[in-house]
């Protein structure tokens, strides 16, 4: 075939045709208008299978850009799956999709990119490095030092506490390719910062993580929201919920019981038997390898100061603590939100309706790694975090042309507000559970 033949697709489809090939060994992408057969492309996919899995049958582009920020070197992988185009007659957009708002939202990315906003200061995230191998470093120093009394040791808590959260936010940048160019030193750094300083799975973060990002708050794509039955969320799956008679537990009292289940297990538990899980299913030796590191670090370093047991407890109590830390920070800027099921919008229309964001200050920037700032990390997941405060304003003005609702609260209104909409939920569950 010649190279006149490969450039002009042999196939004109229809959107209805497309949607068609949205199932597991059957996926099709649009990207561009150019149709895609991603079905054994996605599990070789570096950012997960279930990822792609997540948008089979529908208009892609969007995610598409806003991932990959080398679109050049992602374009050769996908000359290969090229099935064919839009025909003339269809939109460019499909469902639900408002095509005024994706191209006023495309020129608004042409224009950060033009202005510089994704070029990482590479000081920055340096500097954030720095105060985490100090805090780590500091808090041996203590016990080295001082010996492993009461008040050494809550110290030495404090120290490690603060050194996790940070670290679990600088590994989210380079997660996200935010930092370097080339994407290889992204990750190498994120391997280093999540396997060795935490002792978490990289690998296993970023497939969860991106899934998170391709379709927030939604049910059935987004493993944020997936309670296995332990809570009920947003408006519409209590109803359903309550409906079908479903009592796992008495969500009535949900938003007591998240307290005991939510902030103190979800570190020290569940991510780290999904990493483990994950690693081990996916034979990935390298992640594996990490994390022994960190185990070996904390052994070497603390059993000789406070014995196998207080080394062991050492590290669970940290875990337990940062996980309240990082659990009130990522559920504040999505749980109060829009809970529902696949409703295909458009990238900016879906991720305003999941997301909000909690005011700018010193403090707020550093608790939450700049995630204060959430609606634009969702929108610009590869732009570096020390931009958001610069484009914010841009974003805002878009949302209020388009009638997009922008919110943005104080972290306490925002905190409180993942109560307030546990228990909002949970009455919806009750009334429908006792009267429908
Ligand atoms: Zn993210």
């Amino acid at each position: 075939m010649g190279k006149g033949a490969e450039q002009t697709p042999a196939h004109v489809y229809t959107w209805e045709e497309v949607q068609k090939h949205s199932h597991k060994n059957d996926q099709w992408l649009v990207i561009d208008r150019k149709v895609y057969d991603v079905t054994n492309w996605a599990q070789r996919h570096p950012g997960g299978f279930r990822l792609i899995k997540h948008y089979a049958g529908e208009d892609a582009t969007e995610p598409f850009t806003a991932f990959h920020p080398d679109q050049k070197f992602v374009q050769k992988f996908l000359k290969p799956l090229l099935v064919g185009e839009l025909a003339t007659h269809e939109p460019s957009q499909d469902s639900n999709k408002n095509t005024a708002v994706v191209a006023d939202f495309r020129e608004l990315v042409t224009h950060l990119r033009k202005e510089g906003m994704f070029v990482a200061r590479p000081w920055f995230f340096g500097l954030h490095l720095a105060q985490i191998l100090l805090l780590e470093g500091g808090a041996w120093l203590l016990l080295w030092l001082w010996g492993a009394g009461w008040g050494p040791t809550l110290l030495c808590i404090m120290l490690l506490t603060i050194a996790q959260a940070q670290a679990s936010w600088l590994q989210h940048d380079f997660g996200h390719s935010s930092v370097f160019k080339k994407t290889s030193w992204n990750h190498i750094t994120q391997r280093f910062i999540m396997g060795h300083i935490k002792g978490v799975s990289a690998q296993w973060w970023n497939h969860r993580h991106f899934q998170h990002h391709a379709k927030p708050n939604v049910f059935s794509k987004d493993p944020d929201i997936k309670m296995v039955k332990l809570l009920v969320v947003g408006n519409v799956q209590p109803v359903e919920y309550g409906i079908k008679k479903i009592k796992f537990l008495p969500y009535n009292y949900q938003h007591k019981y998240f307290f005991l289940v939510g902030p103190p297990l979800t570190i020290p538990v569940l991510f780290h038997i999904q990493s483990m899980h994950a690693s081990i299913t996916h034979g990935n030796w390298e992640d594996m390898a990490w994390v022994l590191s960190f185990h070996l670090r904390y052994f070497m370093c603390y059993v000789p100061l406070c014995g196998v047991l207080g080394t062991f407890a050492l590290v669970i109590f940290v875990r337990f603590l940062e996980s309240h830390w990082f659990v009130w920070v990522s559920q504040m800027s999505h749980l109060p939100m829009k809970i529902d099921h696949e409703k295909h919008q458009d990238w900016l229309s879906m991720q305003l309706n999941a997301t909000c964001n909690v005011e700018q200050s010193a403090f707020n920037d550093w608790f939450t790694g700049h995630l204060n700032f959430q609606i634009e990390h969702h929108l610009f997941p590869t732009m570096p975090r020390h931009n958001y405060h610069q484009v914010a304003p841009l974003v805002k003005a878009l949302c209020e042309k388009h009638g997009i609702a922008y919110q943005e609260k104080p972290m306490g209104t925002a905190m409180a507000d993942v109560y307030r909409s546990l228990k909002n939920s949970g009455e919806l569950w009750l009334d429908a559970y006792l009267h429908k």
